[in-house]
């Protein structure tokens, strides 16, 4: 791994390296971590709502969907909790 080492050492040296470099050595150190590979909310759920509105991305619909469900579940329970008073 001849590449990515010498990828790190000018790293850690503070030499410039380009956003290409900079990735190889992202996905490097996540390999040295062990840890899995980010992986992004999927759609038709609350986080994949925001996710959209992160990345500002048009809101597809199985995401419009899970908001609005979610909308209306809030409201459900707000309602709930009036009645109770
Ligand atoms: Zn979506």
């Amino acid at each position: 791994m001849r590449y990515h080492s010498s990828l790190q050492q000018a790293y850690q040296a503070g030499e410039p390296v380009d956003d290409a470099c900079a990735e190889a050595i992202r996905v490097y150190k996540r390999a040295l971590k062990g840890t899995k590979p980010f992986t992004p909310a999927p759609c038709g759920t609350a986080a994949g709502d925001a996710r959209h509105r992160r990345e500002k991305t048009p809101v597809c619909d199985p995401c419009k969907e899970a908001r609005n469900k979610r909308r209306r579940e809030e409201r459900a329970k707000a309602k709930e909790l009036e009645n109770k008073e």
